[in-house]
């Protein structure tokens, strides 16, 4: 049973990590940006709202994730579930705490990935998703160093924070992750 957290800024390669690390243990990958771009491309109510939040590269708020995150933890697999894009605030990361409480969940892991604004900011560009010009790139990185990086501490408190250095070969990255695991 694994309970996993991804951390990181945006294009650090939580996603692709998330997505290996899922499919070699069997886990549930709960990928916040993938549920909230699919709401966009189904144009529920929730995509309406999320997509011109998204296009200029701010949060959604707090309670809606949080409802989303719940539900996803609820129906996850019984080998247990990497979670791939939050808590982005430390308010989510309150709510996660409760969240595991309600649903008897015991510790997670928060796997933190490392890598420089330049590196970031040069694979987002090459990545060419709708959310992925120089002008939202760089707000998505503010937005990142505001509000998501305390989240860091709040977890770095708690001792379950593992570093990991992002950049290179990404089944290496993907193998030295596995080894901290355990
Ligand atoms: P990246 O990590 O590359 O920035 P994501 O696919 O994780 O991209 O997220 C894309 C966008 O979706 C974010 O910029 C944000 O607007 C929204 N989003 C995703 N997860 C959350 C979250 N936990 N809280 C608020 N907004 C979120």
């Amino acid at each position: 049973m694994y309970q996993l957290i991804v951390f990181g800024p945006p294009g650090v390669g939580k996603g692709t990590q998330a997505e290996l690390i899922a499919k070699k243990l069997g886990l549930s990958h709960i990928s916040t940006g993938e549920i909230l771009r699919k709401a966009v491309s189904d144009g529920t109510e929730l995509g309406i709202k999320a997509k011109a939040i998204m296009d200029i590269g701010n949060l959604v708020p707090d309670e809606i994730m949080n409802g989303i995150v719940k539900e996803a933890l609820a129906g996850s697999s019984e080998n247990g579930f990497i979670l791939d894009g939050y808590p982005r605030t430390v308010e989510q990361a309150r709510a996660l705490t409760y969240t595991f409480s309600e649903l008897n969940m015991g510790e997670v892991t928060v796997i933190n990935l490392i890598a420089d604004d330049e590196e970031i900011t040069q694979r987002l560009l090459k990545r060419g998703r709708t959310d992925d010009t120089r002008e939202t790139i760089a707000n998505r990185l503010k937005v990142y160093y505001k509000s998501t990086e305390p989240v860091k501490q709040f977890y770095t408190e708690l001792g379950i924070v593992k570093d990991i250095y992002g950049v290179g070969d990404v089944d290496e990255i993907s193998k030295l992750l596995l080894e901290e695991l355990h």
